[in-house]
């Protein structure tokens, strides 16, 4: 038998039994007398104590020991002299017989301690080992516990778990995606699934009427900081619902998930309009843990003389509270952030509303002081309170202004890191315009309905139609989306006609599913949840990374195995990529 307990059971209760353990050693410590070696499992750490008087060989033998040997030890459990308050086998130690080395390891290249000096690269080249140190360890365990709360809860309202093929053909996500040859069929190939889309639809029409997964997909898109190639969705479909009946079972899943891994209990999700989110924030994905919600100007501040204004299409600003007291300085780092170029503002315009209810600002030489009595009125402003300002085109200003705005609340550190502000954004548009093929672009994927009321109007204005799609945001973060898909041939074949597919087309990407729903495709909707984003959420940080056990890293490429990588001339002769010379 190799242990008897693990390293991190051991207690008081436990004194004068005689015990098992194995693990890896930590550290040794060696006083003379006594040697010391902590003694590491994925459950805690143990103390071995080696006494020199009365074991010699055996405390000899143990201060041989390096770090992350693997040993077995055998003792007895003893109560320790000087205690460790901080773990929780601190009361005890092993007064060890005799041990074995199982196997000996060679200097690790960075310590396995909580604050370790491995650097990023290195890590991740032997993730094997920085799984070892508890910060890693701790996240797993948090993505575990989520997974399996998310299987009960599901379970409980009746959803199935149904695994769908991973070697399948393009899904309709709008991302690329990865493709792997077929050997057995030379220059045919099968696609990853960039999420279980089609498939979830096809098992509404089986009437499997609850369906869940939680899913690997793929996604060969641009990398982007902390975007992962393959990641994993909460996957669900449900056959006759409607959009509140989604909204609500979701809602529920987050809610019980808050409560049973952090306690928490959320307050139900307010909705809000995609329009309103846009208008307000200037993101479809605004963080509510602060207000700050834009304010539109247009109608005080033009025919002044001042020239940019009277030009720009929109006006908008936010009230940065009890901030009037910022200096020069302040003011001149926030200018300066709006105008490099990954924000792209001309300038920004500022107004103090001073304590003594004054007014200073940066354009005084265009508006008078009553002129600006009137923005602190748009504002709802107090005395103490600073308004900054953009001006442009609306969808450029309102995207330079939700920049200002984040960048403005990290400064003031206004989110607060345990408060959490969850919402559905709902009635996305349908459709988005494509300059560069100058056709529409499905905005979430080319099965979502129309929201009821604009049935009609897809003929004619499509870029004017809602969808009925939503979007569950919680502290700025885009957890999951969703939508209620068409399950009615002729609305689906205007749906492709909007977006410039002909019958053909749609006939040979997704003709499967076209066939399918001639069967008697009930009502359906659904939703996937981004599973790595909502265990980042948990655990308090933005690094899905480190909630993945084995990540790729911002190339896409995985350090520890080094993928990709190029393969033999015969394997792709095999695959028939490559003509034989
Ligand atoms: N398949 C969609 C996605 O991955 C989610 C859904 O519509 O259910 O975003």
């Amino acid at each position: 038998m190799y242990r008897t307990h693990t390293c991190g059971e051991l207690r008081m209760s436990h004194i004068g039994q005689e015990v098992r353990l194995s693990g890896w050693v930590q550290k040794s410590r060696d006083l003379g007398g006594m040697t010391f070696i902590d003694l590491r499992d994925r459950y805690g750490i143990t103390q071995l104590a080696f006494n020199m008087d009365t074991h010699k060989d055996l405390c000899e033998r143990a201060r041989k020991l390096g770090r992350e040997y693997v040993i077995q030890a055998r003792g007895k459990v003893i109560e320790r002299s000087s205690k460790n308050k901080n773990i929780p086998t601190g009361e005890i130690e092993i007064e060890v017989q005799d041990f074995t080395i199982l196997n000996a390891s060679k200097t690790p290249p960075f310590t396995i301690v909580d604050d370790t000096d491995g650097g990023e690269e290195l890590r991740m080249k032997y993730r094997y080992l920085d799984l070892r140190r508890n910060p890693l360890k701790e996240k797993l365990q948090l993505r575990h516990k989520l997974a399996l709360e998310t299987r009960k809860y599901l379970d409980q309202q009746d959803f199935m778990e149904i695994e769908t093929p991973y070697l399948i053909k393009s899904t309709p996500e709008g991302a690329r995606d990865f493709v792997v040859p077929s050997r057995m069929h030379p220059g045919q190939f099968y696609a990853l699934p960039q999420s279980p889309q089609t498939f979830k639809q096809l098992l509404m029409v089986a009437g499997y009427d609850r369906y869940f997964q939680i899913v690997k997909c793929f996604r060969d898109e641009d990398l982007r900081a902390d975007r992962q190639p393959e990641f994993t969705q909460i996957d669900c479909e449900m056959s006759f619902v409607e959009r509140d009946d989604v909204l609500e079972i979701f809602e529920g899943l987050v809610k019980y998930l808050f409560k049973k891994i952090k306690g928490i209990e959320l307050e139900d999700f307010p909705h809000m309009e995609y329009d309103e989110a846009m208008r307000l924030y200037g993101s479809d994905k605004p963080d509510l843990r602060f207000d700050m919600h834009f304010v539109e100007l247009n109608d005080v501040v033009k025919n002044k003389g001042f020239k940019i204004f009277d030009e720009a299409e929109l006006v908008i600003g936010i009230n940065a509270k009890g901030c009037a007291s910022f200096s020069r300085k302040q003011l001149d780092k926030l200018t300066k952030f709006v105008k490099t170029p990954q924000v792209g503002a001309q300038g920004m315009v500022y107004v103090k509303y001073n304590e003594d209810g004054s007014f200073k600002s940066s354009v005084d030489k265009f508006y008078s002081q009553e002129d600006l009595a009137l923005w602190a009125e748009k504002f709802e402003a107090e005395k103490g309170d600073l308004f900054l300002i953009l001006s442009g085109e609306t969808a450029k200003v309102r995207y330079q202004l939700n920049r200002l705005r984040l960048e403005l609340a990290e400064q003031l550190q206004l989110a607060k890191p345990d408060d959490y502000k969850p919402l559905w954004i709902v009635n996305f548009p349908l459709l988005e315009w494509d300059e560069e093929t100058q056709r529409h672009h499905a905005m979430h994927h080319p099965f979502t309905s129309p929201v009821a009321e604009d049935m009609d109007t897809l003929k004619d204005q499509p870029g004017e139609v809602k969808a009925n799609a939503y979007d569950m945001v919680i502290n700025g973060i885009e957890i999951g989306g969703g939508s209620i898909r068409i399950h009615d041939r002729e609305l689906q074949k205007q749906m492709f006609d909007a977006l410039g597919f002909t019958e053909e087309e749609a006939r040979e990407q997704f003709g499967f599913l076209m066939n399918a729903f001639e069967y008697g495709a009930p009502p359906h909707g659904g939703i996937a949840l981004g599973f790595d984003r909502l265990a980042a959420l948990f655990g308090g940080t933005d690094s899905i990374r480190d909630y993945i056990a084995f990540p790729k890293n911002n190339a896409g490429r995985d350090m520890m195995i080094d993928s990709p990588s190029p393969i033999a001339i015969e394997q792709l002769d095999e695959l028939g990529l490559q003509l034989k010379k």
